[in-house]
């Protein structure tokens, strides 16, 4: 009996001490928040999460979603098969099996990219890598390269030139 009275207030003490933990961690974040709000990672519009997009932001970020090209990813304006290829794929197959992007490049995915590779904007890479893990997911065994918009995959990613061109899309 003396063991189980022992664990319990173990446990107790460690619950207790979690609580702390949280508490200590949450009076951190909430001192930080006030010296450095957090901003938009796209515009550095103050936002209510770290790593996060302003609703501006949001609205406008044009995120890659099914369907699409089955090797480069390109969105198609409807549905036309798991394996089907855009017009580009189908004159000219790529150098890579399979491509997925986060974006669409515009406005907001530029602003992301640029800050990340040319502004050491390294807090956004939890995000990143959040939006890159659900744009690689697929039920295919083939590997998946995944970039932040469509534009980097023709060749800054990648590292290989094509023939095609790497013009924005909207
Ligand atoms: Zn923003
Ligand atoms: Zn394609």
């Amino acid at each position: 009996m003396a063991g189980r009275g022992q664990n319990d207030s173990m446990e107790r003490l460690l619950r207790a001490a979690s609580g702390v933990s949280r508490s200590l961690a949450l009076m951190s974040r909430t001192a930080l928040d006030t010296v450095l709000p957090p901003q938009c990672l796209a515009c550095d519009a103050l936002v209510a999460t770290p790593g996060s997009l302003c609703p501006d932001c949001w609205d406008d970020a044009v995120f890659v979603s099914a369907p699409f090209c089955g090797a480069c990813g390109v969105p198609f304006e409807f549905e036309q098969g798991p394996a089907a290829l855009c017009g580009a794929c189908i004159r000219e197959r790529p150098v890579f099996s399979r491509a997925r992007a986060v974006f669409i490049y515009n406005d907001v995915s530029r602003n992301l990219v640029t800050g990340l590779k040319h502004r050491d904007r390294m807090h956004g890479a939890p995000a990143f890598g959040r939006w890159l893990a659900r744009a690689g997911v697929s039920s295919s065994r083939t590997p998946t390269l995944s970039c932040l918009c469509l534009c980097i995959v023709c060749a800054c990613c990648v590292g290989v030139s094509t023939n095609r061109r790497c013009s924005p899309r909207r």
